[in-house]
């Protein structure tokens, strides 16, 4: 089994990921919006000028898009919607990417589920 599987099978088991280290400020992030329900902060590995990664403060069973049920509505509507407050804020209005990795096959690595707000760069489509 390769990594990807197994990240995704201790999803399943409910593990902690780093994101929830985060979230209680025990490692260190570049925070750029933080509310009582969402929490962004810049990416460790930028793949743009602008590479923020949006997440829920409660996973609530969100590890992945797939997961997803009628009680993730508010949270799933407000991270969409804090997505174009956090580009406004960012400068990046004139263009940006909001990809959602949704299991192995799309390289997901962390099982909290995350917006990426990625731009301030002419962005190639499609994306690899
Ligand atoms: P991938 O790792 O393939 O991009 P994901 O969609 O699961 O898959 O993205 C997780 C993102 O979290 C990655 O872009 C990664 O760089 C970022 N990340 C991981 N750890 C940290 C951290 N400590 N601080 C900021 N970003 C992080």
């Amino acid at each position: 089994e390769d990594a990807a599987h197994a990240a995704a099978s201790l999803a399943d088991a409910g593990a902690p990921t780093i994101f929830d280290k985060i979230i209680r400020k025990e490692i260190p992030s570049t925070v750029v919006y933080e509310d009582e329900k969402v929490l962004a902060f810049r990416d460790i590995n930028p793949q743009a000028p602008v590479h923020i990664v949006l997440i829920p403060k409660v996973r609530d069973g969100l590890t992945q898009l797939s997961k997803a049920d009628e009680r993730h509505k508010d949270i799933l509507g407000h991270l969409l919607c804090m997505t174009a407050v956090i580009a406004k804020q960012e400068g990046i209005e004139d263009g940006y990417r909001v990809v959602i990795n949704n299991g192995p096959s799309a390289c997901q690595s962390v099982y909290h589920l995350h917006l990426h707000i990625i731009g301030g760069r002419q962005l190639k489509w499609p994306p690899g």
